[in-house]
Protein backbone atom coordinates (compact mmCIF):
# COMPACT_ATOMS: atom_id res chain seq x y z
CA UNK A 1 0.00 0.00 0.00
CA UNK A 2 1.08 3.51 -0.65
CA UNK A 3 5.37 3.42 -0.77
CA UNK A 4 6.10 0.41 -2.18
CA UNK A 5 9.87 0.92 -1.12
CA UNK A 6 9.43 0.33 2.48
CA UNK A 7 10.31 -2.33 5.22
CA UNK A 8 7.82 -5.65 5.32
CA UNK A 9 5.33 -4.73 8.29
CA UNK A 10 2.80 -6.91 9.89
CA UNK A 11 -0.94 -6.25 9.91
CA UNK A 12 -2.95 -8.15 12.30
CA UNK A 13 -6.91 -7.50 12.75
CA UNK A 14 -8.76 -8.08 16.30
CA UNK A 15 -12.42 -8.18 17.31
CA UNK A 16 -13.44 -7.34 20.57
CA UNK A 17 -16.30 -5.59 22.48
CA UNK A 18 -16.89 -2.18 23.39
CA UNK A 19 -18.83 0.13 25.41
CA UNK A 20 -17.44 3.25 23.71
CA UNK A 21 -18.85 5.07 21.00
CA UNK A 22 -17.10 5.04 17.96
CA UNK A 23 -15.25 8.84 17.86
CA UNK A 24 -14.51 7.92 21.50
CA UNK A 25 -13.03 4.58 20.07
CA UNK A 26 -11.56 6.17 17.56
CA UNK A 27 -9.64 9.25 20.41
CA UNK A 28 -8.47 6.38 21.83
CA UNK A 29 -6.76 4.12 18.98
CA UNK A 30 -5.28 7.51 18.39
CA UNK A 31 -4.16 7.99 21.68
CA UNK A 32 -2.46 4.11 21.53
CA UNK A 33 -0.72 5.12 18.29
CA UNK A 34 0.98 7.84 19.99
CA UNK A 35 1.82 5.99 22.88
CA UNK A 36 3.48 3.64 20.78
CA UNK A 37 6.16 6.44 19.75
CA UNK A 38 3.85 7.53 16.33
CA UNK A 39 4.47 11.00 15.26
CA UNK A 40 2.31 13.25 12.95
CA UNK A 41 5.44 13.56 10.41
CA UNK A 42 5.13 10.31 9.46
CA UNK A 43 3.86 9.78 6.02
CA UNK A 44 0.14 8.31 5.50
CA UNK A 45 1.11 4.80 3.79
CA UNK A 46 4.19 5.31 4.52
CA UNK A 47 6.38 3.35 7.29
CA UNK A 48 4.79 3.83 10.75
CA UNK A 49 5.45 2.64 14.03
CA UNK A 50 1.97 1.51 14.69
CA UNK A 51 -0.99 2.17 12.50
CA UNK A 52 -4.77 1.26 14.21
CA UNK A 53 -7.62 1.52 12.43
CA UNK A 54 -11.73 0.77 12.78
CA UNK A 55 -12.43 -1.99 10.29
CA UNK A 56 -15.62 -2.24 11.23
CA UNK A 57 -17.90 -1.19 14.00
CA UNK A 58 -20.69 -3.89 14.42
CA UNK A 59 -23.07 -3.06 11.45
CA UNK A 60 -22.88 0.35 11.89
CA UNK A 61 -22.53 3.11 8.39
CA UNK A 62 -20.89 5.84 8.82
CA UNK A 63 -19.42 8.55 6.75
CA UNK A 64 -18.18 11.64 8.79
CA UNK A 65 -15.57 13.70 8.37
CA UNK A 66 -13.20 12.39 11.21
CA UNK A 67 -14.24 8.72 10.57
CA UNK A 68 -15.56 6.48 7.72
CA UNK A 69 -16.98 2.72 8.84
CA UNK A 70 -16.58 0.49 7.03
CA UNK A 71 -12.94 1.40 6.44
CA UNK A 72 -13.07 2.61 3.04
CA UNK A 73 -10.37 0.12 1.99
CA UNK A 74 -11.56 -2.75 3.75
CA UNK A 75 -12.96 -4.84 0.12
CA UNK A 76 -9.86 -4.43 -1.33
CA UNK A 77 -7.13 -4.64 0.74
CA UNK A 78 -5.58 -7.95 1.30
CA UNK A 79 -3.62 -7.41 4.18
CA UNK A 80 -7.09 -6.40 5.78
CA UNK A 81 -9.22 -8.92 4.11
CA UNK A 82 -7.08 -12.01 4.52
CA UNK A 83 -6.03 -11.60 8.68
CA UNK A 84 -10.32 -10.61 8.93
CA UNK A 85 -11.08 -13.76 7.57
CA UNK A 86 -9.47 -15.98 9.79
CA UNK A 87 -11.06 -14.99 12.94
CA UNK A 88 -14.36 -14.36 11.23
CA UNK A 89 -15.00 -16.26 8.19
CA UNK A 90 -18.58 -16.15 8.48
CA UNK A 91 -18.60 -11.97 8.48
CA UNK A 92 -20.79 -10.26 6.41
CA UNK A 93 -20.17 -6.70 5.79
CA UNK A 94 -23.01 -4.16 6.59
CA UNK A 95 -23.49 -4.27 2.70
CA UNK A 96 -24.15 -7.48 2.51
CA UNK A 97 -20.89 -8.62 1.24
CA UNK A 98 -19.85 -12.08 2.34
CA UNK A 99 -15.98 -11.83 3.22
CA UNK A 100 -14.90 -15.17 1.86
CA UNK A 101 -16.30 -13.95 -1.48
CA UNK A 102 -13.93 -10.88 -0.90
CA UNK A 103 -11.57 -13.14 -0.09
CA UNK A 104 -12.03 -15.05 -2.88
CA UNK A 105 -11.14 -12.31 -5.44
CA UNK A 106 -8.50 -11.27 -3.94
CA UNK A 107 -4.89 -11.92 -4.94
CA UNK A 108 -2.98 -12.48 -1.48
CA UNK A 109 0.25 -10.86 -3.80
CA UNK A 110 3.38 -10.56 -1.13
CA UNK A 111 1.32 -11.41 1.58
CA UNK A 112 2.32 -14.32 3.98
CA UNK A 113 1.19 -16.05 7.18
CA UNK A 114 3.53 -15.41 10.28
CA UNK A 115 2.71 -18.77 12.14
P1 LIG B 1 -5.91 4.44 5.54
O1 LIG B 1 -7.03 5.01 6.37
O2 LIG B 1 -6.13 4.53 4.05
O3 LIG B 1 -5.49 3.05 5.97
P2 LIG B 1 -3.88 5.61 7.16
O4 LIG B 1 -4.31 4.59 8.16
O5 LIG B 1 -2.43 5.67 6.79
O6 LIG B 1 -4.68 5.41 5.78
P3 LIG B 1 -3.94 7.79 8.95
O7 LIG B 1 -2.95 8.85 8.64
O8 LIG B 1 -3.56 6.77 10.00
O9 LIG B 1 -4.35 7.04 7.60
O10 LIG B 1 -5.33 8.40 9.42
C1 LIG B 1 -5.83 9.56 8.83
C2 LIG B 1 -7.22 9.84 9.41
O11 LIG B 1 -8.17 8.89 8.95
C3 LIG B 1 -7.36 9.74 10.92
O12 LIG B 1 -6.94 10.90 11.55
C4 LIG B 1 -8.87 9.48 11.11
O13 LIG B 1 -9.56 10.67 11.47
C5 LIG B 1 -9.33 9.07 9.73
N1 LIG B 1 -10.16 7.86 9.68
C6 LIG B 1 -11.30 7.77 8.93
N2 LIG B 1 -11.86 6.57 9.05
C7 LIG B 1 -11.05 5.85 9.90
C8 LIG B 1 -11.13 4.52 10.42
N3 LIG B 1 -12.12 3.69 10.07
N4 LIG B 1 -10.15 4.11 11.27
C9 LIG B 1 -9.15 4.93 11.61
N5 LIG B 1 -9.01 6.23 11.17
C10 LIG B 1 -9.96 6.68 10.31
CA1 LIG C 1 -4.33 2.30 7.76
CA1 LIG D 1 -4.84 4.84 10.37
Amino acid sequence: MGLFDQPDYVNAVAAFDTLLEPLVLLNQIQRIELEFGRKHTMERWGPRTLDLDILLFGDLKLNSELLTVPHSGIKVREFVLYPLAEIAPDLYLPDGSAIIDLVAVTDRRGLTTIE
